[in-house]
């Protein structure tokens, strides 16, 4: 079972959540100048890679507020988590950080894994 930890109410069960796609896709800043390819690529196209995958979630079953959060797919870790209006954590920052247990507290192990770039 994947824990998500929540940044408002703490750890919870991945049934609480409802996963809203990619992270910090632009839209374009005039949608009346792009070309219909262009909109279908914004609207349509995902990154979807193996490893460091940046998304958005919702406790849809909970407090219903959106955040973002850092997994990587071919482990299904959640690697960290952080409000809408945060900014997006660079790879040197994740490479740096340890991970911690929903709990907060640091996991076994944890302090040495690798960020694969993508
Ligand atoms: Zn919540």
């Amino acid at each position: 079972m994947l824990i998500i930890n929540c940044p408002y109410c703490g750890p919870r069960e991945q049934c609480e959540f409802t996963n809203g796609g990619e992270a910090h896709v632009a839209r374009p800043s005039d949608p009346e100048k792009v070309s219909d390819k262009e909109w279908s690529e914004y609207v349509f196209f995902r990154s979807n890679p193996k490893g460091i995958y940046f998304e958005r979630w919702v406790h849809s079953h909970g407090c219903k507020k959106w955040f973002n959060a850092v997994r990587d797919t071919s482990t299904d870790k959640v690697l960290k988590v952080y409000e809408i209006k945060d900014e997006k954590p660079s790879l040197a920052d994740l490479e740096n950080s340890n991970l911690t247990t929903p709990s907060g507290e640091p996991e076994v192990g944890s302090g040495n894994f690798t960020v694969r770039k993508i």
